[in-house]
């Protein structure tokens, strides 16, 4: 992974992520995305797409099953602390080439380490090969 994120960008990731989880006493992150102030919305979005964050609100779509709703909603968390200055158009993009996409999905798995523990990241060694894994964690349910 040191050939994708600098150490420092990857510290400052972790430092973020760990600021958010004191501000509950649960890594839920529904419960973090609360205590954020923000809104949550499980909706009916078109088929493919799986979550997006708007202002203060964090969309997701109601087809997914649980599981794959509470890793949307950290890697929304993420783009939300971390790429606060791209708008919502860069932050749809679902390449799995994108760096932001990458880091959005790393902070998820430091927000919920449980759900990764298959995954070994000195494995990593490109963006889509982390960014695949999470796809391919994400199912629909409905
Ligand atoms: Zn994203």
């Amino acid at each position: 992974m040191r050939e994708i994120l600098t150490e420092d960008r990857y510290k400052f990731l972790k430092r973020e992520a760990h600021k958010l989880l004191n501000l509950s006493s649960n890594n839920n992150p529904f419960y973090l995305a609360k205590a954020l102030k923000m809104n949550i919305n499980i909706c009916s979005l078109k088929d493919e797409l799986k979550g997006f964050i708007l202002d203060n609100s964090i969309y997701i779509n109601d087809k997914l099953d649980l599981y794959s709703q509470k890793i949307i909603c950290a890697h929304e968390l993420g783009h939300y602390i971390l790429h606060r200055n791209l708008n919502a158009f860069e932050l749809f993009d679902t390449d799995t080439e994108s760096i932001t996409e990458f880091e959005a999905n790393l902070f998820a798995k430091e927000i919920m380490p449980q759900m990764f523990s298959r995954i070994d990241m000195n494995e990593i060694k490109y963006v889509s090969d982390f960014n695949k894994f999470i796809e391919n964690q994400i199912r629909f349910s409905k």
